[in-house]
């Protein structure tokens, strides 16, 4: 009896909302995955040095329906603080991560932003409520398409997205206030700190593909000087390149 009462609770909690309630459901969802995502923060302070992220970023993701952006198996676990998988062996990365990287990016409502790595459009989506622009390449094309539809029906107007090597950035744009890799890569790629503007942060991980790596803040002074400070260890699929 007992093992069965057990059971429906765990069941019902997996269970995604269908009904008039759903969006009150996704709401409580995510207020109880902004909380964990403080305490993992707290949990972390030794690494990343500070013990709250930006309370706009926290809001925004406390209202961004992540639910939308993974596929119909993968909703019920949508806010979980965990990374999931997106399909063609990618994944959304874990909502902790995504909101400390959007924390160190320290963005401003005028600023334009610059992504490799599209994926599911959920990094993306959650820059769109901070900036003005978000300019972001998948290579992925069948990644980047269904991102780039997602952003259409959901109507995140401020994101211009395409199918390319992120590698290169996106020039035409160029330069940005902030940059965000969501790949990991073993240095960071030449053409992206040239298109990122001096006074602007880029967040990157940096270590050898399937390892371990490390998430590291680079800062372009006003002079045009880079500084890099690693934040902690983290694991991200690889930059893919075309060749
Ligand atoms: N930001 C994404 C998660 C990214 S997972 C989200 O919010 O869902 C990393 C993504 O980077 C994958 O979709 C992968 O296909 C893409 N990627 C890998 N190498 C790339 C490259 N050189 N240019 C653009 N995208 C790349």
């Amino acid at each position: 009896m007992r093992s069965l009462s057990i059971l429906i609770i765990f069941s019902s909690f997996f269970l995604v909302p269908t009904h008039a309630s759903d969006e009150t459901e996704y709401q409580q969802r995510r207020a109880r995955l902004v909380k964990e995502i403080q305490a993992s923060v707290r949990d972390t302070e030794s690494y990343i040095g500070k013990s709250s992220l930006n309370p706009l970023v926290m809001k925004v993701m406390g209202n961004l329906p992540r639910h939308e952006f993974v596929p119909a198996s993968q909703k019920p676990f949508a806010y979980f603080n965990r990374p999931l998988a997106i399909g063609h062996g990618q994944t959304i990365s874990q909502p902790y991560i995504v909101a400390l990287m959007t924390d160190l990016l320290d963005v401003g409502p005028n600023d334009k932003v610059f992504e490799l790595g599209t994926g599911s459009g959920y990094q993306a989506a959650m820059l769109s409520k901070l900036v003005k622009e978000v300019y972001t390449v998948e290579i992925v094309p069948e990644l980047g398409r269904s991102a780039k539809k997602r952003f259409q029906q959901l109507g995140y107007q401020n994101i211009k997205s395409k199918v390319g090597d992120g590698y290169y950035g996106w020039k035409e744009n160029a330069p940005y206030d902030a940059i965000i890799v969501t790949a990991a890569s073993n240095q960071i790629p030449p053409p992206l700190l040239e298109q990122l503007k001096p006074g602007g942060n880029m967040v990157i991980p940096i270590g050898a593909p399937f390892t371990i790596q490390q998430l590291v803040l680079v800062k372009k002074d006003e002079q045009g000087k880079i500084h890099t400070q690693q934040m902690l260890p983290v694991r991200f699929v690889p930059i893919r390149r075309n060749h």
